[in-house]
């Protein structure tokens, strides 16, 4: 599995840090430091913060077929 952020479009909210805080992590109030290339056990809960970074800026890969951000149960809206 592999994560990549848009770092030019990421604004600091922290959601993917509250959902998935093995493998995101603020560092001050708005640098993002996350690993690119998680174990394969923490894959819902990088789908759950992919689904939730409110600006879309979390992109997933490898994650396997079954697995999407909406198959994870995951939504922003109401
Ligand atoms: S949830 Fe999205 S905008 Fe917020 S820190 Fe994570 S990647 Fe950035």
């Amino acid at each position: 599995m592999r994560v990549v952020v848009d770092l030019n479009r990421c604004q600091g909210y922290a959601q993917c840090a509250f959902l998935a805080p093995d493998v995101f992590a603020m560092h001050g109030e708005e640098a993002l430091l996350y690993d690119g290339e998680p174990d394969g056990t923490r894959r819902l809960d990088v789908l759950r913060a992919e689904a939730a970074c409110p600006v879309k800026a979390i992109t997933v890969e490898g994650a396997g077929a079954a697995w999407t951000a909406a198959g994870a149960g995951v939504s922003n809206g109401p």
